[in-house]
């Protein structure tokens, strides 16, 4: 076994270890055939944003997605209808409560989140039947295109809650009560019950999660499913609402958007990072999986996983701030040396994006480019520029530029160039001492 392999199997299989003895909680059973799934049952898989994957236990085997389901469902109708039409159906509010709460916005009747029931069946409503895909092949379809690959409904649960599911009927009934809805929750319910019958494994639902967390690319099969925003908008609604009454507890504690579902299967992704997903079907009063909960809660603690902790990484971004004069390779000559240290130069290293552009900026400044003089941006050991990044570096530059400064990059991949740009606006050279000595050359002084 490979080193990370090692590594993140290692931390899987330990965790699995220490919790499969856990036998807290209760099978579903309003679902009878729910009620017969194997209590020991207990999967752990996490799949990489390189579509690198990682399990432990039974992670391959088969049980029916439940409400997992419903923020794949939402993100089909986002990106059929756009959140704008969405969200006139649905709200997008925590309810704090049960999965199976009336939810119901007081006048209009608008279900409180799509992660609960009430709202995930307007969800599968909203989406169109189309010539030749009726509205479940459609659903179906995007499942399998989220979790890469065919997925199949398991016929004995779909029959076991269409027999059961008078609750569900219910809502559905409610809800179109209240008002001139544009298609008819009603006729939904039964494909929001075939929907929840979809099979799939632990090593699926971590696909699916992942790639909600890769903006709407599945990293296995390298297909787009969803468009960035949607993926987006849709780990908003999980990290509020996807836990039902427990999701203001587990976004403090484990801090990750996340779903859960009553036939036991857990999500939680980790934005950029990884798609996680736990198999096990006790239950705790919330409707989550009791060993699925520990065993995230855990991971998400020892790997640092938790969204909203992110310890700035000081000195990562900056490698090099200084005024020419105090480089190597100085040539002798007190005027040379004067001229050079009317150089601001500042380097900088890796993936840049808002953050980082920010603290490259601020060197040049401290370089001495807020002053007078001249400024050279040393961009050789960067990896990547994003757009904002792109706009911030070009915008600063443009500034000291305005005041007549003379600014050049040493970029020898063009990253500063907008994409298609031959030349670029700012004086580009392929390494630092070039664009030093340009800039030294033609200094006052
Ligand atoms: N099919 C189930 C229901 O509607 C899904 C609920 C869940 O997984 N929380 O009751």
């Amino acid at each position: 076994m490979s080193a990370a392999t090692g590594a993140v199997t290692d931390a899987l299989r330990e965790l699995h270890t220490r919790y499969a003895g856990a036998d807290e909680g209760e099978l579903a059973d309003y679902i009878p055939e729910l009620a017969l799934a194997d209590p020991g049952a207990f999967g752990l898989a996490l799949i990489s944003m390189d579509g690198h994957r990682y399990s432990a236990g039974d992670a391959g085997v088969p049980f029916t997605v439940q409400s997992v389901s419903k923020p794949f469902v939402y993100a089909l109708a986002l990106s059929l209808l756009g959140l704008d039409e969405v969200s006139r159906w649905v709200n997008a509010e925590p309810s704090g409560e049960a999965f199976n709460a009336i939810s119901l916005e007081r006048g209009t009747g608008r279900p409180a989140n799509a992660m609960v029931n009430a709202g995930a069946i307007v969800a599968t409503a909203l989406v169109p039947d189309a010539p030749g895909a009726p509205r479940f092949e459609r659903i179906l379809d995007c499942l399998s295109r989220f979790a890469g690959r065919k997925l199949d409904v398991d016929e004995e649960v779909y029959a076991s809650e269409a027999a059961t599911g008078d609750r569900n009927r219910a809502l559905a009934h409610l809800i179109r009560s209240t008002g001139p809805l544009p298609m008819d929750p009603v006729a939904a319910v039964e494909t929001y019950f075939r929907q929840c019958a979809v099979r799939v494994t632990a090593l699926d639902l971590a696909a699916m999660a992942a790639t909600l967390a890769h903006g709407g690319v599945n990293p296995l099969t390298g297909d787009r499913v969803v468009p960035e925003h949607v993926a987006a908008q849709v780990l908003a609604v999980m990290a509020t609402c996807g836990m039902y009454d427990a999701s203001g507890d587990w976004l403090l504690r484990v801090g990750l958007p996340a779903k859960s579902g009553v036939s036991g299967g857990l999500i939680a992704a980790g934005p950029a990072r990884f798609g996680l997903a736990a198999y096990s079907p006790l239950l705790d009063p919330t409707g989550t999986s009791v060993r699925g909960r520990l065993a995230i809660r855990t991971l998400s603690d020892r790997l640092g996983l938790h969204l909203m902790h992110n310890p700035a990484l000081a000195g990562a971004t900056v490698t090099l701030v200084t005024t020419a004069d105090e480089l190597p390779a100085v040539p002798a000559g007190e005027r040379e040396r004067a001229r050079r240290e009317r150089v601001a130069v500042a380097a900088a290293q890796g993936a840049l994006d808002f953050t980082a552009a920010e603290r490259v900026l601020y060197a040049l400044d401290e370089a001495g480019a807020g002053r007078t003089g001249a400024a050279v941006l040393d961009l050789v050991r960067v990896t990547d520029l994003d757009t904002v990044a792109r706009a911030m570096l070009r915008g600063g530059l443009a500034r000291l530029a305005a005041d007549g400064r003379r600014t050049a990059v040493a970029d020898p991949d063009g990253r500063l160039r907008e994409p298609g740009e031959k030349t670029g606006t700012v004086r580009s050279f392929t390494s630092r001492d070039e664009a030093v000595a340009w800039c030294a050359a033609t200094a006052s002084g």
